[in-house]
C-alpha cells in the first residue's frame, strides 16, 4: 500500500482520530469494485482517510465527504490536495443536518455521530439512485453492542443502545434491505427494494 496512506493511518493512532478499520475499508473497496459504483456521498470525514482510499479504489470515482468539525475538515483537504485528488473529492465543512444536496449517489457512506444514525439515514436515504446502496459503520462498537450490561460509562451505554435502536430500525424497514457483516467494527449494507 501507499506510503502516505499509512502515513494517515498512524497519524490517526496517535491523535485518536476514529478513522475507519483497515478489514472494513478493504471490505467496502471491494464493494464498490464489484458494483461499479462512481459515485459516493460520505456522512463523516474525519482526516479525509476513508474517502482517499475510496478515491483510489477506481479512477472514476467521486466522492463529496461532509466534516462539520473545522480542524478536521482542514486537515481532510490538506491530506486530499497530498494524494491529489481534489478534483475527485469535495470535502464540505458543514454539519450534516444542514448539507442541502439535490444529487443522487451509488454510495452513501454514514460514518458520522453513532447517536444519530436513524437520523442520518432518513435525511440521505433520498440522495440514493434507485440502485444504490447505504453502508453504515461501526455497527458492533468494539463488541459492546448487544453487550450493554457490561457498559459502566453513562453516555456509553446510551450510545450503544442508539446504535441497537439503529440495527433494529435496519431490520425492520420496508423500504430496504438490510444485509450485516462482522467486518471492521461491524458494517451493514443497505439496499433499496424495488418496487
Ligand atoms: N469516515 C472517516 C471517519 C469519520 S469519524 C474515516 O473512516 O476515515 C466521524 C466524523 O464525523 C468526525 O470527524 C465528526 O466530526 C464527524 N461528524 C459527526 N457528526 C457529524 C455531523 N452531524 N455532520 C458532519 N460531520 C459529523
Ligand atoms: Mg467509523
Amino acid at each position: 500500500m501507499n506510503g502516505k496512506i499509512s502515513e494517515l493511518e498512524e497519524y490517526a493512532k496517535i491523535n485518536n482520530i476514529p478513522i475507519i478499520q483497515s478489514d472494513g475499508i478493504n471490505f467496502i473497496i471491494n464493494e464498490i469494485k464489484k458494483r461499479n459504483i462512481k459515485n459516493i456521498l460520505e456522512i463523516g470525514s474525519a482526516i479525509g482517510y476513508s474517502a482517499i482510499r475510496m478515491a483510489l479504489a477506481k479512477d472514476d470515482i467521486n466522492v463529496v465527504t461532509i466534516e462539520r468539525d473545522t480542524i478536521r475538515y482542514n486537515e481532510a483537504i490538506n491530506n486530499i490536495n497530498n494524494f491529489n485528488l481534489n478534483t475527485r473529492i469535495k470535502v464540505i465543512n458543514i454539519d450534516a443536518f444542514d448539507y442541502i444536496d439535490s444529487n443522487k449517489y451509488d454510495l452513501i457512506f454514514i460514518d458520522a455521530a453513532k447517536g444519530q444514525y436513524i437520523k442520518f439515514f432518513e435525511k440521505f436515504k433520498h440522495n440514493l439512485n434507485d440502485n444504490g446502496i447505504i453502508i453504515t459503520d461501526n455497527l458492533e462498537f468494539h463488541g459492546m453492542v448487544n453487550n450493554t450490561d457490561k457498559i459502566k460509562n453513562r453516555n456509553t451505554k446510551q450510545l450503544v443502545k442508539k446504535i441497537e435502536k439503529y440495527i433494529l430500525f435496519l431490520k425492520d424497514n420496508k423500504d430496504f434491505n438490510t444485509t450485516f457483516y462482522s467486518v471492521g467494527d461491524g458494517i451493514s449494507i443497505s439496499k433499496k427494494i424495488s418496487s
